[in-house]
């Protein structure tokens, strides 16, 4: 049988994202992007613009970064295999990220309440700290691209080895970059973005509270999903080293931009925009985007399990009853039971159904929080678009029948 031939190899480089121009586009477009979204409804923000950078907010940033680093090195936590590598080494990995964000919580309610820390002025730094995580990611991606040349192929992912420096810095080359047990990739994916965004969002709330004397509704519940989804996604760290990122990329700046970067500062933005121009949005709307986030979760949440708890063991009791399809890929069935025999996406369409009511919180008075919506939007429809492919190809006709046994791929009667 012909071999696969290679989406990217030193030989044959079949490129992504345009190639070379295009990740030059995206390296520099994408962080002045985030920064337009923080400017655009900052009343002065010449003056913010004037102090975009400060070695302070270096330093609290390097330092916020050091803290969820020490974090992953204590010995709190379990020890987890990842999936067999190309060398069919397994690599461990401390999952300890759910109690991380729990201390890191309750390290900050104490120097707020304890030591009068100024939480409020995280908000006010924002641009200044934006700016520092940028060069910190830069800083990063050159490390870890310079680390990466003496590695072996073996060590290397195919996605970053096209030997175009630029579009292989983009991409990133080493798949598991590690100093001792530290794992830089494993670590960067969901701490520092993903508790620092609610620490952004906590910011903007005390932001409120401290030049208007009182916080509105919104702005908690919102913040309140947020915290939610990240504790989610803590408590289910495990579950991030079967993905495609820690599998299949390299760590370069394209991960460590989204993680760091991209993750805390634009996830934010309709927090901000509701502590900053305060719009009024009725109970009902309230009680509506409840209903959507609290639904929305239930399918995400359990669609997530349903299918995570199959590909573990596809005998499990909790399975009882469940529809499969058989495939000709060993230990690889198809679930069409469940969720997964609504839709064939239903994961993304329970994630949809959150961000409606993260965006609809913030009221109908402005654009501007329809922006995560529709970032949202386009990347699991892109996803999904691209896993449907993907899936075809993996699996054929088993595949196939699957797709007559469930005819919708993430909206009923829609999509
Ligand atoms: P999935 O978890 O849906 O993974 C897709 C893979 O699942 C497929 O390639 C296939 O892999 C397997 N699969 C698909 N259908 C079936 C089936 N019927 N039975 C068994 N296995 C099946 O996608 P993601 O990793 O993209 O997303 C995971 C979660 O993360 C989602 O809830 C998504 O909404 C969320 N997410 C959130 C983002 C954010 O920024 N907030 C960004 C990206 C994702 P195989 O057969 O090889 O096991």
């Amino acid at each position: 049988m012909d071999a696969i031939p290679l989406k990217t190899s030193k030989n044959n480089p079949e490129y992504a994202f345009g190639g070379p121009v295009g990740v030059t586009g995206i390296i520099v477009g994408l962080p002045l992007f985030v920064l337009f979204l923080i400017t655009y409804i900052t009343p002065d923000v010449h003056d913010i613009l004037g102090n975009a950078f400060s070695f302070r907010s270096l330093l609290w940033v390097a330092g916020w970064f050091a803290f969820q680093a020490i974090f992953y090195l204590l010995p709190f936590g379990k020890i987890v295999n990842g999936l067999p590598l190309k060398t069919g080494k397994k690599l461990q990995y401390r999952c300890n990220a759910f109690i991380a964000f729990i201390a890191t919580i309750i390290v900050s309610a104490i120097l707020c309440w304890f030591y009068s820390f100024p939480l409020h002025e995280i908000f006010s730094n924002i641009i200044p700290l934006y700016v520092s995580t940028v060069i910190g990611v830069g800083l990063l991606s050159l490390y870890l691209y310079r680390r990466s040349l003496g590695k072996a192929d073996v060590e290397l992912s195919i996605h970053g080895t096209s030997g175009n420096p630029l579009y292989d810095f983009f991409m990133g080359r080493e798949l598991n970059p590690r100093s001792g047990f530290f794992d830089w990739k494993f670590v960067c994916e969901l701490r520092p973005g993903l508790i620092g965004w609610v620490i952004l969002d906590l910011s903007m709330l005390a932001w409120e509270y401290n030049t208007s004397g009182t916080v509105s509704l919104a702005p908690v519940i919102l913040t309140v999903y947020h915290a939610w989804y990240v504790g989610d996604a803590l408590w289910f760290e495990p579950a991030v080293l079967s993905t495609k990122d820690i599998i299949e990329e390299g760590f370069g700046f394209m991960l460590a931009f989204g993680d760091l970067a991209w993750v805390p500062f634009f996830y934010s933005s309709q927090t901000q925009y509701l502590v900053r121009l305060r719009p009024q949005v009725s109970l009902w709307v309230i009680l509506l985007s409840i209903g959507f986030h609290v639904v929305g979760y239930r399918i995400f949440r359990q669609s997530n399990l349903q299918k995570n708890i199959f590909r573990g063991n596809p005998k499990d009791v909790r399975l009882e009853g469940f529809r499969t399809i058989p495939t000709s890929v060993p230990g690889k069935d198809l679930l069409c039971g469940g969720w997964w025999c609504f839709v064939r996406h239903p994961n993304y369409l329970g994630d949809l159904l959150m961000t409606v009511g993260w965006t609809i919180v913030c009221g109908f008075g402005s654009l501007y929080p329809m922006v995560y919506y529709v970032y949202m939007f386009t990347l699991l429809i892109h996803r999904e678009i691209r896993d449907e492919q993907t899936c075809r190809k993996k699996y054929g006709d088993a595949w196939n029948q699957y797709c007559i046994k469930v005819p919708w791929r993430i909206f009923p009667l829609i999509f």
